[in-house]
């Protein structure tokens, strides 16, 4: 190897030495960069913020002069704060609380103008604490659905009382009239009967009561048990017949399904009989009535046709309400409670279904009872066809 050739080698080797070097040092140099970085923890200061920006209630605070300090979105969509400015009745809870007349105080800031811009709850409510040096704080609430519920109580309560009070009274006075013609026979036999009429009354209505109390109670139900779909229309069918051959109505029904759902055999029959019972209530004599099943996308249908004096547009989501009745004095000549169908609604609730109704007045009324569909029952089956007698 001569002088030039072995120089290009040494060459060589201290360039490729170089660049391999250069090449670790810079590998090196890229690591830490390419680590996660370390994110930076908010400070206690900063979870407060977040804290009281996204909480439900509606915060302001406000100093001693009545200026807004700090407030949060929600404290202007309760109506707190409007331009800037907090409402009066709420500085003026301040003031109490200031001048030491109470320690807090709780204050209604229900809306004072019903429109305006954007949409205020019905009801407000705030409660007002000092924090010392001279501020306070102002922590609002929507209070609107309690209202509404607490109002829907009232509601309840008052028809309860109104619904047990007639045919109490009545009962008294036929008792009295038929004291006063203990020597008539005939009128007794009358009143007695009408006293009868009364009492089974009190007895349905008190019953009906219990069983929607108690399905209001159990929003899901715990234990489901396997029903028979064709059981719980026989059933209903069989407590049905005497009111349909006292009406002269005839019930059609299809063919046995062999349908199954999940569950409480009593609470389904309880619901398709009363369907039943109002579609032959509401009937005129010698029409008919049917009770058909099937299953469709993944619900178990059961429906009860009738050919009857059908529901406005304007009274068909009004017919589930407690006490709701187009016509109360048909409905009482009926035997009517005004409960079936809101028994109905939540016997299909609580079993995670629905009631679907079509009606058309003069024409009639179709409800539907919808049930989720277990695993056995979703392969699609064909609804039964021909229509059979009723009570099979
Ligand atoms: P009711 O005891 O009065 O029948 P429901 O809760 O069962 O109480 O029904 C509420 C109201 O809905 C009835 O008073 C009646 O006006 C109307 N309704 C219910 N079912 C029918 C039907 N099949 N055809 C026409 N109207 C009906």
């Amino acid at each position: 190897m001569n002088t030039v050739a072995s120089a290009t080698l040494v060459a060589v080797a201290l360039g490729f030495g170089l660049w391999a070097g250069w090449l670790i040092g810079r590998s090196r140099s890229l690591r830490p960069t390419a680590r996660p970085e370390t994110r930076r923890v908010p400070t206690l200061a900063e979870l407060l913020q977040r804290t009281f920006r996204t909480t439900g209630s509606g915060l302001a605070v406000l100093s001693g002069s009545g200026e807004v300090v700090l407030h949060n979105r929600r404290a202007a969509e309760l109506g707190v704060v409007r331009a800037g400015r907090p409402d009066p009745r709420a500085w003026a809870a301040c003031r109490r609380v200031l001048d030491g007349s109470v320690q807090t105080d709780v204050v209604d800031l229900a809306p004072l103008d019903a429109g305006g811009p954007g949409r205020r709850p019905a009801a407000v409510v705030a409660t007002v604490q000092g924090l010392g040096d001279g501020f306070t704080l102002v922590e609002a609430a929507d209070m609107s659905e309690s209202v509404r519920l607490e109002a829907t109580r009232r509601d309840f309560v008052a028809n309860v009382s109104h619904e047990l009070k007639t045919p109490v009274g009545a009962v008294g006075l036929l008792a009295e009239a038929v004291l006063d013609s203990a020597d008539d026979p005939e009128t007794v036999h009358r009143f007695a009967t009408k006293i009868l009429r009364e009492s089974t009354r009190l007895g349905a209505l008190v019953t009906e009561l219990i069983a929607l109390s108690r399905l209001t109670g159990a929003e899901a139900l715990p234990d489901l048990d396997t029903v028979e779909v064709d059981e719980v229309v026989t059933e209903a069918l069989a407590r049905a017949r005497l009111s349909a051959e006292a009406a002269g109505i005839d019930i059609t029904v299809d063919e046995p399904s062999g349908l199954e759902v999940a569950g409480d055999r009593t609470l389904l029959v309880t619901a398709l009989s009363n369907l039943v019972e109002n579609a032959i209530a509401y009937s005129p004599a010698d029409a008919s009535v049917s009770v058909s099943r099937r299953v469709e996308a993944g619900w178990v249908e059961i429906a009860v046709t009738d050919r009857g004096i059908g529901i406005a547009p304007e009274h068909q989501v009004r017919v589930f309400e407690r006490f709701f009745r187009v016509d109360p004095a048909r409905s009482r000549a009926t035997g009517g409670t005004g409960l079936g169908l809101a028994i109905v609604k939540h016997v299909l609730a609580n079993h995670g279904g629905e009631v679907r109704l079509w009606s058309r007045p003069g024409t009639g009324s179709t409800f539907t009872m919808r049930l989720p569909a277990t695993g056995d029952t979703r392969r699609d089956r064909e609804s039964a066809g021909a229509s059979g007698r009723a009570g099979g």
